[in-house]
């Protein structure tokens, strides 16, 4: 029988969640709601020389703007509560002794000098990457090499020592990938790592690896950094003796930078302008501020649409997933190897697509915020008018009031020079009589204001081509727009025929 999913997402509090992270939390999401399963939030938070204030708060705060949100976690509680590490300090002792009784593991002793010489010689010694494994560890001070009563000495004096993996010289381990297929390592490559450290905190190595396994987690899915991490997962594992109920693996590809070459970094994202965090993030060391998602307008499910095809694909042209539709065709299978291209024009259109698809009335309320903030009150039926005529502009909320701006304020004098090159007598006569035909006509609405237009135009037998966008500049001061009619109907009369005028005198 399959075993019930149970997936989980585990940052360690080290800073902002990076925008890589919510897309490896969106996807153990999806997973976990597609099959039923669950969706664990673990805070890995052993390494206190990494801690950073405020980090954790944001990463939940994070998910839940997104609406990922955890089935167990530190605030959700769960059946194998606490879901932060530093809480479960306590378990960890008990596992590494296990390894060290059956053999896998060991004390080390060395001092951080002692380190730095093994370094030194390897190197001297033109090994490739020194590492204390299998070989170098026969020359180091441990439980390996010390006479056992020196090493109970040691132990019972407190001096301090760390417990380290015991790699075996030369076996082949093989863990198969969801993603990339099967992996082989040979063991002859891998370190010992640092299972309990001198402070008897455990490494992220083993308290991953304890959790997993208490936690009964069916699927690792992770960023494909930790690859090189898994093969000792994978003999840890072994070790135990919980083969049997190890989990799967897939490791996420890359993402990249926005020309597609190399790992997307924060550099790409100053230089480009875009956020690479979910929301913004004030260090609280530097007080330096990096951009959100959130803060520049993006709305969760463009974001979570967008972050779901970035690596992921459906294997149809679709692109516009609600979040249900996610879950129903997300699958493990169709994640690509390659990594992937970071588009943020891509996103701006996700987001633009997510927005026409808002009614109205919801874009109103952002725009009467905005406008008010300037100190323009405007009615919300107007604001509802003004949102249907120029949604289909914008990429997000906050662009509504720059789209609208100039139905409140007329456009400036210098907005004029653009007509001035192309202003001529028919220019001057056509403005001239729209504008008494303004005054004179009866219902002020688009389809009147255009017949008005056509019929001088006609007299004259003048394209309507040649006036079009003279008249937009001056009414709106922008050679580009939504309908003009619309617009002209939208400012009303009395405005439109005031900036008439103005141009009127200002252009002779
Ligand atoms: N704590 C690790 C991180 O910060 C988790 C890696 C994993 O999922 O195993 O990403």
């Amino acid at each position: 029988m399959e075993k019930p999913v149970r997936v989980r997402f585990a940052p360690s509090p080290t800073g902002p969640l990076h925008i890589g992270g919510v897309r490896t939390a969106l996807y153990n999401y999806l997973l976990a709601k597609k099959t039923g399963g669950v969706f664990i939030l673990r805070i890995e938070d052993t390494d206190q020389n990494r801690f950073v204030p405020g980090a954790e708060k944001y990463i939940m705060e994070s998910l839940k703007w997104c609406g990922i949100s955890p089935d167990e976690g530190p605030e959700q509680g769960g059946p194998f509560q606490p879901y932060k590490q530093s809480e479960r300090k306590s378990i960890y002792r008990d596992y590494a002794m296990q390894l060290i009784e059956k053999g896998h593991a060991y004390y080390a002793f060395d001092t951080p000098e002692e380190l730095e010489a093994m370094r030194t010689r390897l190197e001297a010694a033109k090994v490739p990457s020194p590492q204390y494994n299998s070989i170098s560890r026969m020359q180091m001070k441990n439980s390996l090499t010390l006479p056992e009563e020196e090493v109970k000495e040691k132990l019972k004096a407190g001096l301090p020592y760390v417990i380290r993996l015991k790699i075996p010289r030369k076996e082949e381990i093989r863990l198969k990938d969801n993603i990339r297929g099967w992996v082989m390592v040979n063991s002859s490559t891998l370190d010992d790592k640092v299972l309990m450290k001198s402070d008897g905190m455990p490494t992220y190595h083993l308290a991953n690896v304890v959790d997993d396994h208490i936690m009964q987690i069916s699927h690792v899915i992770r960023g494909e950094e930790w690859l090189p991490s898994a093969p000792h997962h994978v003999l840890m594992y072994t070790f135990f003796g919980w083969e049997d109920t190890m989990p799967s693996f897939a490791h996420l590809p890359l993402l990249l930078k926005p020309e597609g070459k190399g790992k997307l970094s924060k550099r790409d994202a100053e230089q480009h302008g875009f956020p690479l965090f979910p929301l913004e993030w004030k260090d609280p060391e530097t007080g330096d501020v990096s951009k959100g998602f959130r803060e520049e307008g993006y709305l969760p499910e463009a974001l979570i649409n967008f972050l779901a095809l970035l690596g992921w694909n459906p294997g149809t042209p679709q692109e516009l997933f609600t979040k249900e539709e996610l879950i129903q065709s997300f699958s493990l299978e169709r994640i690509g190897k390659s990594g992937a291209k970071f588009d943020i024009q891509k996103a701006k259109w996700y987001n633009q697509s997510y927005l026409k698809q808002k009614n109205n009335q919801e874009l109103a309320a952002y725009l009467v915020e905005d406008l008010k903030k300037i100190g323009i009150v405007v009615s919300t039926d107007k604001a509802v008018k003004l949102c249907e005529l120029v949604k289909d502009r914008v990429y997000f909320a906050k662009d509504l009031m720059a789209e609208t701006l100039f139905f409140f304020q007329s456009p400036d004098s210098s907005d004029l020079k653009i007509v001035k090159d192309k202003w001529d007598n028919d220019l001057q006569l056509v403005v001239s009589e729209f504008k008494e035909e303004i005054l004179k006509m009866g219902s002020f609405i688009a389809e009147s204001i255009k017949k008005g237009l056509q019929a001088i135009l006609d007299k004259k037998d003048i394209k309507i081509g040649k006036v079009l966008q003279p008249i937009r500049v001056i009414l709106t001061g922008k050679t580009s727009g939504p309908d003009l009619m619309l617009v002209i109907q939208e400012i009303g009369r009395e405005e439109v025929v005031l900036r008439l005028d103005r141009a009127l005198k200002e252009l002779v």
